[in-house]
């Protein structure tokens, strides 16, 4: 039996780039002698199991073959005489596709090493097309390591345009497509991850909605400034779709299957939108609607996250139009219902008493801008 380093970590180790986790492959053994060596059974699919003392993934070598279409058809074999490069022949890019023996010699049958050096992403073979999840992930390692110059292999993105003409995009599940774009908004170059998406046609797929020349420039400086500010996922994906339509940002989050906070941004941020954009002045009725909208008074958390989001969309000219509802509502939050309630109000009219109170105060607040 013989273990190799494998995947992410000596492609990271490569780039001089820190490792996060190491991936094992083991060739040459059972499932049963990895039990009996004290290693635990974690993969229900694959023989994939815990190092007893590290923790750490160690995976006996497997080919992958495609049965089918869709993400479900590969069958799986695994038994003492699957090879490394076997095992590393199933695998997606050849910069993923190296090993490192346990006395420190590469192993790298695909050209890897090379292509760090020239900095391509490049498929390991036309084994690529069986998954269409391959697209999403080698447009997320172009975000990744788009600052270091890397870019998309020519043929590799010949063999994704293919694909997407042969409808593979279509066979994904929503969970997986979802995963990958949260994965895409937190890499380096977040934006990199949807052009390569439009370059070969997936994105008309995806996110069909952002799939033209405007949207899709004020998309990315969106996203952009959201990944300057350090914004979470929900932040992130706001920015990204801010440029559509209210509806169209409904449909799309919920076909996405986003999370709820994820789809609550959006929503809020494309619907308060048109609102903002067309108040050309400190206008309290306005301030008090996006308010309540926003429900500012219940949903504190929310309402930074949404001007952070509003921060990245509105154009730099419009940016003083959040001081103003930053203004309004720290004058409306003013407003005490104990105080109404003492004077006798209650029910609907203690909810008017209120809205009126706030829009007086934040008229007041105006003339003190
Ligand atoms: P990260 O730093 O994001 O963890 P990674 O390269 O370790 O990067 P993983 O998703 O952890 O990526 O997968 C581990 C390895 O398994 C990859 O390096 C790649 O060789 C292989 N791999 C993962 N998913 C696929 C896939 N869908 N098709 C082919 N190979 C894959
Ligand atoms: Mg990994």
């Amino acid at each position: 039996m013989k273990t190799y380093l494998v995947g992410g970590a000596v492609r990271d180790e490569l780039l001089g780039l820190p490792v996060k986790d190491r991936d094992w492959v083991v060739t040459g053994a059972t499932p049963e002698e990895m039990r009996q060596r004290g290693f635990k059974q974690v993969g229900a699919d694959f023989p994939v199991f815990l190092h007893p003392d590290t923790r750490e993934e160690y995976a006996l070598a497997r080919t992958e073959r495609k049965q089918g279409r869709g993400y479900h058809g590969f069958t799986v074999y695994s038994a003492p005489d699957v090879t490394l490069e076997d095992d590393l022949k199933r695998r997606d890019l050849t910069i993923n596709a190296m090993a490192k023996t346990t006395h420190g010699e590469l192993v790298d049958p695909f050209g890897g090493r090379e292509d760090i050096q020239t900095l391509s992403l490049r498929h390991v073979s036309e084994a690529f097309a069986e998954d269409p999840l391959r697209i999403l992930r080698t447009a997320r390692f172009a975000a990744r390591l788009q600052p270091l110059g890397f870019t998309v292999a020519e043929p590799t993105m010949a063999l994704m345009r293919h694909m997407v003409k042969e409808g593979e995009v279509e066979h994904l599940v929503a969970e997986r497509v979802w995963q990958e774009i949260q994965r895409a908004l937190h890499e380096n170059e977040p934006g990199t991850f949807f052009e390569v998406l439009r370059d070969c046609g997936a994105l008309t797929r995806i996110v069909p909605e952002l799939d033209g020349g405007d949207t899709f420039s004020a998309a990315l400086s969106a996203l952009r400034c959201a990944h300057h500010n350090e914004g979470e996922t929900s932040t992130r994906f706001a920015a990204l779709v801010s440029p559509l339509t209210p509806a169209e940002a409904r449909s799309r989050t919920k076909k996405l299957k986003a999370p709820n906070d994820c789809q609550d941004l959006a929503r809020l941020t494309t619907s308060l939108m048109p609102q903002i954009r067309t108040m050309t002045s400190y206008r309290a009725d306005t301030l008090l609607e996006v308010l309540d909208e926003a429900d500012v008074w219940r949903r504190a958390a929310r309402f930074t996250e949404l001007l952070k989001a509003l921060n990245c969309a509105l154009p730099d000219a419009e940016q003083i139009k959040l001081g103003w509802l930053e203004s309004a509502r720290h004058a409306a939050m003013s407003v005490q219902a104990k105080e109404l309630m003492a004077q006798g109000y209650k029910g609907k009219e203690l909810g008017q008493a209120i809205h009126k109170q706030r829009l007086q105060r934040i008229s007041e607040s105006q003339q003190r801008q």
